[in-house]
């Protein structure tokens, strides 16, 4: 079943690809790991940032998230502020 989101990364409205921010392959599906939903193309991308065969400390992972995701959040800043200055 899919799911319509708007992608953390890019901001468009896409069909969801739910990223686990702690890898199922290292941490198990049972791990309490917090979801990141990204369109496909995004998820691709943040995966190829992640290194596939050794563990990373659970921390690095969440940094990974958050440099990945840190001009989207300057981006959406700044759709913020056009909208709340068109409102005045
Ligand atoms: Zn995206």
């Amino acid at each position: 079943m899919c799911q319509i989101i708007m992608c953390a990364k890019c901001l468009k409205i896409r069909e969801s690809s739910k990223h686990h921010l702690l890898p199922r392959r290292f941490f198990g599906s049972n791990e309490n790991s917090p979801l990141l939903f990204l369109c496909r193309d995004c998820h691709t991308a943040l995966e190829k940032l992640i290194p596939q065969h050794h563990k990373l400390e659970r921390d690095e992972y969440f940094l990974i998230a958050v440099e990945f995701l840190r001009e989207s959040a300057q981006q959406y800043g700044k759709v913020l502020q056009f909208v709340h200055r068109r409102k005045r």
